[in-house]
């Protein structure tokens, strides 16, 4: 098996030893063997981090011009391409994801940096019509140095997704991946020194949540924080941006429904869903985890959907099937439990995917399920799994699909299907979340797409130009001509 080793922090432009010189192991999903050891970063590595990013703020990266700083983005972009067969290895072989999915994640991460680096010179401020003695503009201005706490499920395309946009916006960042997968950002930060991103700009510090990470949300050299991961985990890194006055863009967990009315084109919607829990295990923040079904058509589309369920296959990330091993042995035990409580209280269980014959004996893996009718007060009907489980509930008529789909804690992507044009309206603007899809679900996942939640979903927008906007500050300056 090949074996990677980052032992450094990546601060200042350059692989850098941690204070401590600690490492961690890496384990690869699909074998369950460690495979690679990162560094372990501690909150005096952060510090230097920070201070490495403000000097880049104050010089080279701050002092650069919009078009200058694009151009740069957007050669890392094509970089990315260029390496796109060694970092969907490495991606799929850190993750355990299929390697085709891991080729996406790899393209899109390109698209991030494409679209933000087109992106740089476009942030226009403008001028408000106040009164004749005065002129009145309005500028939008770079916090300064942004902090960036990442999870494991989509390592590369978090780089790309919370980065490309501070960077465009002229912001230098400092990041904290996550512990269980961030091999690709390792090697993206090489990338991006290699095509001639200033020293500084990006610093990468691995480490422990709650060491590296916490230092990082509580740093008062950071003028702005990203956080993408749990609920319980972006309380306490908004509290910390509380603590030192600044803003911060929080992607939290999700539920989202798939609302199924009786008149839904069922043929093009049954692909949709079955993708939309089995993409990346489930283990997908707007993974579609809940199927709303219209009770007329429950029957039907429940045996169908049971039917193309059950042909899941999952298997090592070499494999490429449906699905591939869960991110730890921890998340597996953690969706089994859900699995375990689902059938001790008598969950009626649809269908089931199925594993690959002769998959490595200590990978992560976990058969899919599907659950119906489940219970609206039932965890699997409320509660985020991050795993292949597919809860289907059926509802009454259109005011009862709309108060099950918003009953959850969670708001961050729904979809209707249905061919009733007013019902499409009024239940999309309805919705309680950031994205509403029509007869489809996620468009793949478009960069140019502002995306975010609402409730325990998280606030902030990323993706889009709004993401830009997000990773700026807005000055107004009054002049008295008189
Ligand atoms: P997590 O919250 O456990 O970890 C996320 C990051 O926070 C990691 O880098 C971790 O090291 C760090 N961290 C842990 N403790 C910390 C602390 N005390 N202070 C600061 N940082 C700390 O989440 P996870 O298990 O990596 O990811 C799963 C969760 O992320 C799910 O809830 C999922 O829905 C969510 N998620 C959301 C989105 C989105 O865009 N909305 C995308 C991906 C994942």
């Amino acid at each position: 098996m090949m074996t990677y080793s980052f032992p450094e922090l990546f601060i200042g432009g350059r692989p850098t030893k941690g204070e401590t010189g600690e490492t961690m192991p890496v384990f690869a999903p699909s074998t369950g063997e460690a495979f690679a050891r990162i560094a372990c970063g501690t909150a005096g590595d952060i510090d230097r981090a920070v201070k490495a990013a403000r000097a880049a703020f104050e010089g080279a990266w701050g002092r650069m011009a919009p078009a200058d700083r694009g151009r740069l983005l957007q050669r890392l972009g094509r970089r990315i391409e260029e390496a796109s067969d060694e970092l969907t290895l490495i991606e799929a072989m850190d993750t355990g994801k299929p390697m085709s999915q891991a080729r996406a994640d790899i393209a899109a991460v390109a698209r991030y940096f494409e679209f933000y680096g087109a992106a740089a010179d476009k942030v226009h401020g403008e001028v408000i019509p106040y009164s004749p003695s005065y002129f009145v503009t309005v500028v939008k201005e770079p916090y300064g140095v942004t902090g960036h706490i990442l999870p494991w499920n989509y390592p590369a395309q978090m780089f790309g997704r919370s980065l490309a946009p501070s960077l465009a916006a002229g912001n230098t960042v400092v990041l904290k991946p996550a512990e269980e997968a961030c091999l690709s950002i390792l090697r993206l930060t090489e990338l991006a020194a290699e095509v001639g991103i200033p020293d500084g700009a990006i610093n990468v510090v691995p480490g422990r949540g709650e060491e590296a990470g916490a230092a990082l949300a509580a740093h008062p050299g950071i003028n702005f924080l990203s956080f993408t991961g749990s609920p319980e985990v972006g309380t306490l890194v908004q509290k910390a941006a509380a603590e030192n006055h600044i803003g911060c863009v929080l992607e939290l967990g999700g539920k989202s429904p798939q609302i199924l009315f009786s008149d839904a084109d069922f043929a093009k919607a049954m692909p949709t869903i079955v993708k939309a829990i089995v993409q990346n295990g489930g283990q997908t923040c707007s993974a579609g985890s809940r199927v709303l079904i219209e009770s007329s058509v429950y029957d039907r589309f429940a045996s169908d959907l049971a039917e193309a369920f059950s042909k899941i296959r999952v298997g090592s990330h070499e494999m490429d099937l449906d699905c591939g091993a869960l991110i730890s042995a921890g998340q597996r035990a953690r969706v089994e439990g859900f699995i375990a409580r689902a059938q001790a209280e008598g969950v009626p269980c649809l269908a089931q995917g199925s594993l690959a014959p002769n998959l490595p004996k200590d990978g992560y893996y976990v058969v899919p399920r599907l659950y119906g009718p489940v219970p609206r007060t039932n965890s699997l009907a409320r509660d985020e799994v991050f795993g292949p489980v597919l809860s289907v509930i059926p509802f009454d008529d259109e005011a009862d699909a709309i108060r099950l789909a918003n009953g959850t804690d969670f708001g961050l992507i729904a979809s209707v299907w249905t061919r009733d044009g007013g019902r499409q309206m009024r239940v999309a603007r309805a919705m309680q979340c950031g994205q509403v899809f029509i007869n489809n679900y996620g468009a793949g996942g478009g960069v140019e797409l502002p995306f975010g939640g609402v409730k325990k979903s998280g606030h902030g927008r990323e993706k889009g130009f709004a993401a830009v906007h997000e990773f700026c500050t807005t000055k107004t300056i009054v002049i008295d001509h008189g």
